[in-house]
This record gives C-alpha cells, structure tokens and sequence, in this order.
C-alpha cells in the first residue's frame, strides 16, 4: 500500500494532534502534506517544523499578523476560508482530514471532494448541516468519506462488505456524559468545569459539554442518517458507561456486530489513513482481563431532551438539522462564558427550533441562510430562558 499523503484541517485541536501522533506512529503509511489551524499560530509553526508540510494555513484572518504573513519561509501560507479551500485542494494531497471545530470545515470539504480526494470527517456538525450535500458529492466524484468519529468508525467497520438491506439497526454508544446518574432537578446548578469533565474521553471544550447534555449524541444519530444512508428510525441510541464498545450494527438475522478498542482517538485516525487495510500500529491493545464489566442502560430522554430534538431535525431534515446545530453552538458558547445555565443549553436549542419554519429540501444556500439565521435568534433566546 502507497504512503497516504494528508492535509489535516485542524491540526491544533485535539483529533489534528491525535492525527499528528498517527504521522508519527506510521511514518511509511503517512505523510502530513498540509496543516491549517484557526488562531493557535504558534503551535501550527511548531508542527509546520516538525512535520514539513507543502503548505499550511490559518484560517482566522485576524490570527495572520502581518508580521506572520511576512515571515520568510519556504512553506506557503494561505489565509481564511479561501485558504483552507487552497490545503483541501492541493495536488500533492490523497486524503484531508476534517479536524475544525464546528462548521467552518464545510466549504473545505466539499472543495476536498470536487478535487477528487478522500475526506475523513471528524467535525460531525457539517454532516449534520449538509450531510446530504456532503454524500451526494462524494458519490458523484467517487470518493470516499471515511468517519473518524469514534462511533461512526465503529459502524463503518461493522457495515463494511454488507447490503443496507441487511442492517435492521444502527445502535450508537453513549457514554451518558459526566450527569449520568444525576437527579434532573440538580442540573439547574451544573457548573461548567464540572460539565467540562468528561468520565472517559478527553476531547475539546465544545465537544465535551455536547456529551454532556447528550446533544453529541443527537448530532452523531442524524451523522449516521447520511453517511450510512439509513431512516432516523433505524438509529438508536444505547448508554454504555465504559465506552470500550465503540458502536454496534445489529442485522436483520438479529446477529449484532460491535467494535471495541480502547478509549484513543488514535484508533478510529489510524483506520481512516490506513484503510482498507489494516496496519499494526503502537496503541495499547484492550486487555479482556481487566475491563471489570461492560454495562448497558436506555438514556434518559425526559431529563436530557437533546437525544428527541435530535430525532425530530433527522427525521424532518431540510433545513432543522442546521437550525439545531446552529443554536446548540450558540447556547454551549454562551454556557461557556457563565452567560447560561446547563438546561439553557437546551432550552434554547428547542425554542429556536419551535421558531424555525423548515425547509424540507433544501439547498446548500438555504441551508447556509437557516444557519445564520438560528444564530441570530438563539442569541435572543438565550437571554429569554
Ligand atoms: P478542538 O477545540 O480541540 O480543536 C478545534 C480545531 O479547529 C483547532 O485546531 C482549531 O484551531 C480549529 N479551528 C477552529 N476554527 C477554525 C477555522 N476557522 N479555521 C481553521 N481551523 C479552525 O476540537 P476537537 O479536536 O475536540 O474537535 C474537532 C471536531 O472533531 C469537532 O467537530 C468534534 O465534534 C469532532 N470530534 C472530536 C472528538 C474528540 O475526541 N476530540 C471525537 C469525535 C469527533 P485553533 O486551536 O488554532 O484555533
């Protein structure tokens, strides 16, 4: 198999630096062509000097000082959106991983697939937005999207060789986040460094206080509505505390297939770059001897309403998807800032929702246009729970 030469969106969040750490496990199977960040300029240089890129960008205007655009370098810098557009399309690149946190990703990924490359997606918010949009490309230009999402790698490796017809259901794994087992009446009090704690993963902040009022979970339900290309209601959701089992498949002969590997981003990264092969790697293998139990509970969607209103934007699609996405960004920015509570997370999400009148088919401007306005109104909602 041919060395797989990558541009990593993203490179200084927490899946780009789990991805450099596959480029550095696999050096023969993976060469790092391009880097992008947003603002963290300083660590982007240093990885640009450890790793040689063909090129890098930044993707916050505000963060390319002139002094930086100035700097004499051999390595091309390219600026804002245009220039992630520029990584995700350079000749000497296979394969671009989608690392940026929240929706920013999307035009780079769609410019990715009209160049003719494989595109791993991490940032499951541009699925959720345009999931539709995002699959109808890749089919057309034949490319591949590989899901680096830990539960959706699950799936895909569970799926891989089967019909559709032969799957009755996709059940996601949720760890049920760090309020698992609190009463509903004390997430009013929720703090944010306690919803900052996530029990089994270490992740970046938006994504960390998504698992914790379940709405990863939602967006991750209508992630695996477009890219396995199956209804909302064959997507359930299953809590499972030790997150060792990373997804199952169950078949229409009621056999159930699941992946577990322990809790390492570094796996599902591995997978995408290496597929479809399978490469042996330096990750701790999962010792049987020691996983004390494997526990299983149904989530409590009275109490984290997130898991519903996802359901409701995937199974009406058009433009709600977009919508829920875009307050959700909002709210957890706000909860962020001690501008919220933890409840108005989700308070909000619904509320703008309730506003929405959807578009059911929808196109990408329209999409685009719901999006910002969601943004615009979950900004006053906020303020009204
Ligand atoms: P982080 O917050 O750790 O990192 C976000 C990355 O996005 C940073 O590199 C940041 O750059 C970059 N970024 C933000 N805005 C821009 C922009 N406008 N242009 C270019 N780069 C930008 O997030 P995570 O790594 O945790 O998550 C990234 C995505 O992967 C999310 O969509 C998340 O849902 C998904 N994901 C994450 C998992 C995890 O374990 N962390 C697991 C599964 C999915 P900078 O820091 O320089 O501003």
């Amino acid at each position: 198999m041919k060395k797989r030469r990558v541009v990593i969106l993203g490179s200084t969040g927490s899946i780009g630096e789990s991805a450099l750490k596959v480029a550095r496990d696999i050096p023969e199977r993976m060469e790092i062509v391009g880097l992008a960040a947003g603002k963290n300029v300083a660590r982007l240089m240093e990885q640009a000097r450890e790793f040689s890129p063909k090129a890098i960008a930044i993707g916050d205007e505000a963060s390319a000082t002139s002094e930086i655009r100035n700097q004499k370098s051999e390595i091309p810098l390219h600026v804002g959106e245009d220039g992630l557009c520029e990584l995700a399309t350079m000749p000497e690149a296979d394969m671009v991983l989608i690392s940026i946190v929240g929706t920013a990703g999307l035009r780079p990924a769609l410019a990715a697939i009209e160049a003719g490359k494989d595109i791993a997606v991490a940032s499951k918010e541009i699925l959720v937005m345009a999931g539709e949009a995002v699959m109808t490309a890749a089919r057309k230009k034949g490319v591949q999207v590989l899901p680096v999402d830990s539960e959706h790698n699950a799936i895909f490796q569970c799926i891989e060789g089967r019909r559709p017809e032969q799957v009755r259901r996709i059940i996601l794994t949720a760890s049920g986040g760090p309020f698992r087992t609190w009463p509903a009446g004390d997430l009013e009090k929720v703090t944010r460094a306690q919803a900052l704690k996530h029990p089994t993963w270490v992740m970046g902040a938006k994504i960390t206080i998504d698992s914790a009022t379940l709405f990863n979970k939602g967006l991750e339900m209508i992630e695996a509505r477009w890219l396995f290309d199956v209804e909302m209601a064959r997507v359930d959701v299953i809590v499972h505390p030790q997150s060792i089992i990373h997804s199952m498949v169950e078949f229409v002969d009621n056999s159930v297939l699941a992946q577990l590997s322990a809790t390492d981003m570094c796996f599902p990264i591995h997978f995408a770059v290496t597929w479809p092969e399978r490469v042996p790697n330096r990750l701790p293998p999962l010792d049987f001897t020691k996983l004390a139990k494997l526990e299983f509970e149904a989530p409590r969607t009275k109490d984290f309403p997130a898991l519903d209103l996802a359901r409701w934007a995937g199974t009406d699609g058009g433009t709600l998807p977009s919508v829920m996405n875009a307050a959700n960004e909002v709210a957890v920015a706000a909860f962020l800032e001690d501008r919220c509570t933890f409840p108005a997370i989700w308070r909000t999400v619904e509320n703008v929702m309730r506003a929405h009148t959807n578009k059911p088919h929808a196109t990408l401007a329209e999409i685009l246009d719901a999006d910002a306005w969601a943004r615009a109104i979950a900004v006053e909602k906020i303020a009204a729970v």
